[in-house]
C-alpha cells in the first residue's frame, strides 16, 4: 500500500506537512524497527500498517516485525493484558515461566536491525535482554491502560521496562513511577485508509443491505474484537433497555486477533445473548474488512464503545471522523475522544448508555451536531500526521538525552 504525504495536505493543511518534513529531516535514514505481537487485529496492528509506510516516505527506515508465540504464550499475555488493565486474573508461576521461555525463543529468532528498537506492549517487552549486546536505543511503547495494574504482573514486567531508554504511554493517567523517561503520545487514525476514507452512499447502502440491516430504521453499532473488556453484553443490555422507548437495530461486529485467544468464547456468549432477537446482528469479520467496517459505521446512527477498560479505543475516533455521535465507557483513552455532551456521551453502566441512546435516537439534529464536533475534534487531535510527528520528536529526543530543548535548525 503506498501512502503519499501530499495527499494529507487537503485534510490537515500544508503547514502540518511542511513541519513533518522539517522534523523528519533530522532523523532521516535512522533504522526504526517496530516489534509487536500480531500483524492483524487490534489497534496496534492497525496503527503500524499505516504509520510505517508514512515514516518511510519521510525518509526514516522504518520496519515492522512480529514475535512468535504458541497458544500458551498468548493465553498468558492475554491474562497479563487483562491484569494490567486491573481485571481479576489468576497469574501462575507457570505463566511467568512461559513468558520467559517464549521470550528466549524470540531472542533467538528475531533479527534485530534497528538503530532504534520500538517494542509495542508487554508481549515482546522481554526482548530488551539483547540491548546490551546489540546496542541502539530501545523504546517501550505501551498501548494499554496502566492506571491500576495488578502488582503481580507489573512487578514482573517493570525490570524489563526499566532497562529501556524510554517509554511511551497514551495518556498521562497511565504513567508509572519509572527510572526512565516517559513520553505521552496519543494514538491516531488514518483518514485516507480504507477504514476511514469517504465512501459513496451506494456503497454504504450495499453493505448495510448485504448484512440484512434495514437502512430505514436506526442502527446502533459497536465494532470491537470480541473481548469482555469491550463489554458486548453490556451493549446488548443497553440496547434492550433503549428499545423499550426507541426502535432500533443493534450491530456488534468484530473479528479476532491471533494474540487474543479468548475471542471465540466471548463471541459464543454474545451469540447466545442475542439469539432471541432478530434485530441484533452479530458479525464475525475476517481480517482486511476495512471497507466493510467503514461502510457499516457510515450506515450507523449511533456508535457505541462501551468498554470497561480501554487503552485508547481507535474505534471511537474512527466513528467520530465519520460524523457519528459516540456513546463510550468513561474509561482510558475514550475520555479524551468523547467529550461529554459535545462529541457524544460518557457512560458508566448499561442503564446510563440506554438513557443516552434513547436521547440520541429521538433527535437526529443532536446526532448531526455531535458528529460534526467529533469530526473536528479528531481532525485537531487524533490524525496520523500528528502521531508521526510525535514519534519523530521522540526519536529526536532519544538522540539528545540530556537536553530539554532541541533546536531543529
Ligand atoms: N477492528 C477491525 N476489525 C474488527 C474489529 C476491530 O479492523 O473486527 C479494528 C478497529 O476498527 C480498530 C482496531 O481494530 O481500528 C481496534 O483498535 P482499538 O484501539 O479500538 O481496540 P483494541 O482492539 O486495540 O483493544
Amino acid at each position: 500500500m503506498s501512502v503519499r504525504l501530499e495527499e494529507y495536505e487537503a485534510i490537515v493543511g500544508r503547514d502540518v506537512i511542511e513541519e513533518l518534513r522539517v522534523v523528519a529531516e533530522r532523523v532521516a535514514g535512522r533504522r526504526l524497527q517496530n516489534i509487536n505481537s500480531t500483524p492483524v487485529g487490534g489497534g496496534v496492528a492497525e496503527i503500524l500498517t499505516r504509520l510505517v509506510p508514512l515514516l518511510r516516505e519521510l525518509g526514516v527506515d522504518a520496519t515492522w516485525d512480529v514475535i512468535k508465540g504458541d497458544e500458551a504464550f498468548f493465553a498468558t499475555t492475554k491474562a497479563f493484558h487483562n491484569a494490567l488493565h486491573g481485571a481479576p486474573e489468576e497469574i501462575t508461576g507457570e505463566m511467568l515461566e512461559c513468558y520467559r521461555e517464549t521470550t528466549a525463543l524470540n531472542l533467538e529468532l528475531m533479527q534485530f536491525t534497528g538503530d532504534i528498537v520500538w517494542i509495542h506492549d508487554p508481549q515482546p517487552a522481554g526482548l530488551i535482554a539483547r540491548k546490551k549486546e546489540i546496542g541502539g536505543r530501545w523504546v517501550w511503547r505501551c498501548h494499554i491502560d496502566l492506571s491500576a495494574p495488578d502488582p503481580r504482573v507489573w512487578d514482573f514486567l517493570r525490570p524489563y521496562v526499566e532497562a529501556y531508554d524510554a517509554s511511551i504511554f497514551s495518556m498521562p493517567d497511565f504513567a508509572q513511577q519509572l527510572s526512565i523517561p516517559q513520553y505521552m503520545v496519543t494514538p491516531s487514525i488514518d483518514p485516507l485508509a480504507d477504514k476511514n476514507r469517504e465512501l459513496p452512499e451506494e456503497q454504504v447502502r450495499a453493505v448495510v443491505d448485504k448484512h440484512g440491516l434495514d437502512p430505514e430504521r436506526p442502527i446502533v453499532t459497536q465494532i470491537s474484537r470480541f473481548d469482555r473488556l469491550k463489554d458486548p453484553l453490556g451493549v446488548i443490555a443497553a440496547y434492550r433497555l433503549a428499545k423499550r422507548q426507541q426502535d432500533c437495530q443493534l450491530l456488534l461486529a468484530g473479528g479476532g486477533a491471533p494474540d487474543d485467544p479468548e475471542g471465540m468464547e466471548v463471541l459464543r456468549e454474545v451469540q447466545e445473548a442475542a439469539a432471541d432477537d432478530r434485530d441484533i446482528h452479530v458479525l464475525l469479520l475476517p481480517p482486511q474488512s476495512d471497507l466493510e467496517i467503514n461502510a457499516l459505521v457510515r450506515g450507523s446512527t449511533v456508535v457505541m464503545q462501551k468498554s470497561i477498560k480501554e487503552g485508547f479505543g481507535l474505534t471511537v475516533s474512527e466513528a467520530l471522523w465519520k460524523g457519528k455521535p459516540v456513546i463510550g465507557g468513561a474509561v482510558g483513552g475514550i475520555r479524551v475522544q468523547v467529550i461529554n455532551g459535545l462529541t457524544g456521551y460518557l457512560v458508566h453502566s448499561p442503564e446510563g448508555a440506554a438513557r443516552r441512546l434513547v436521547r440520541l435516537l429521538a433527535d437526529p439534529e443532536l446526532c448531526r451536531q455531535l458528529g460534526e464536533n467529533g469530526r473536528l475534534h479528531v481532525k485537531q487531535n487524533f490524525l496520523l500526521t500528528r502521531h508521526v510527528k510525535d514519534y519523530l520528536l521522540v526519536m529526536l529526543a532519544l538522540e539528545h538525552p540530556e537536553e530539554s530543548l532541541v533546536f531543529l535548525n
